[in-house]
């Protein structure tokens, strides 16, 4: 159930809600938009019936949601909503596009720097490097743990780049939250109910990527996990899901793009390169990405994809990376999008 707060309902209005529905046993979820908030209420709808908060001041509506995810629907939270990432605030959301590049897997200093100063070059803004990464085999690269996110951070002091990275265990949360301007959640471990509950807590942006096996509405009720430990600074990214299909690693789902903007008001961006898998096929995706709505690209690359310990055969550089970068300048404002300009500019590095 939803409560719709008036546009003029006062903070004390809305406590009064939450404490009532607390008060009975319930749960209340508040979320701010920017003209009306919205209070998502989980427990016993029958006793919810029965506290009449429609007869509340401030209070403009009471509705049962239909959508089996409540918080992360837009049903009764019509406006997009924009995720800020890091310091500097970058914006992943309506009238903006987003393009977030890095390596795969942070392998030195090195590396890291120099794929984070060719994504930058190329007008990438949010910096991408897993330090944790979840391999399929055992015996691939484990990724370098804590000294990835030491190089992670030191790569973002040196680019003014917030950074995004991924969190496999619910143990290593609280280091990684440490370092990391946004979490997240990989592919693999979209339907770790703990590991989203956890993540839900840490107090940082979430990229949520969708489960390779994973039906749109698992995949926000996913989404719907996070935002009930109260964060909906979420941000769902379609991956590629398996099919019949080889030709690829995964298939793109592009229709995922408008189906989630139409379903939820969270962001929803794409990784073409996980995706496909391959390096020729990344700048096409991401212009269908771009022609599809989607609020952001999210793209591996890497100063020398031939010599990468993960994934370089999706890698871009060179020519590629050019090809990337003059769509992200050309495509978005044909669309009404701008690009993701920080909203408070960092300390140039
Ligand atoms: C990644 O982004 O590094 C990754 C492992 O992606 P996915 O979870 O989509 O496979
Ligand atoms: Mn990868």
């Amino acid at each position: 159930m939803v409560v719709v707060m008036s546009p003029d309902a006062t903070d004390a209005d809305i406590d009064a809600v939450v404490n009532k529905v607390e008060y009975s046993g319930g749960e209340a979820f508040v979320s701010r938009g920017v003209v009306r908030t919205i209070i998502g209420l989980v427990g016993d709808v029958d006793r919810f019936h029965g506290l009449n908060l429609r007869a509340m001041p401030g209070v403009a509506d009471v509705h049962r949601i239909s959508d089996p995810y409540k918080l992360v629907s837009r049903q009764h939270h019509p406006d997009r909503s924009t995720v800020y990432v890091g310091e500097s605030q970058v914006p992943i959301g309506p009238g903006t596009f987003t393009f977030m590049a890095g390596p795969c897997a942070v392998e030195t200093p090195q590396q890291t720097l120099e794929a984070a100063q060719i994504a930058k070059a190329a007008g990438a803004t949010l910096l991408r490097g897993g330090a944790f990464k979840p391999r399929t085999s055992p015996y691939a690269f484990q990724g370098l743990g804590v000294d990835g996110l030491k190089i992670l951070a030191s790569t973002r002091d040196a680019t003014g780049m917030p950074i995004v990275t991924e969190v496999v265990d619910a143990h290593d949360i609280h280091v990684i939250a440490e370092y990391a301007d946004m979490l997240q959640i990989g592919a693999r471990n979209m339907t770790n109910f703990a590991l989203l509950q956890a993540v839900g807590s840490a107090g940082k942006p979430v990229l949520l990527k969708r489960g390779m096996q994973s039906t749109i509405e698992e995949w926000l009720m996913a989404a719907e996990y996070i935002a009930q430990r109260g964060n909906l600074d979420i941000v769902l990214c379609e991956r590629g899901i398996r099919t019949f299909e080889r030709a690829t690693r995964n298939t793109l789902d592009v229709s995922a793009v408008p189906v989630v903007q139409i379903a939820s008001h969270l962001p929803v961006i794409v990784d073409p390169s996980h995706a496909s898998g391959r390096r020729d096929l990344v700048v096409p995706l991401s212009r269908a990405a771009m022609g599809a709505g989607a609020d952001g690209i999210i793209v591996d690359v890497h100063p020398q994809p031939e010599e990468a310990l993960c994934d370089g055969p999706q890698a871009l550089e060179g020519a590629d990376l050019r090809a990337l970068a003059s769509a992200v300048r050309q495509l978005p404002p044909l669309l009404g999008r701008a690009p993701a300009e920080p909203r408070t500019p960092a300390v140039s590095p």
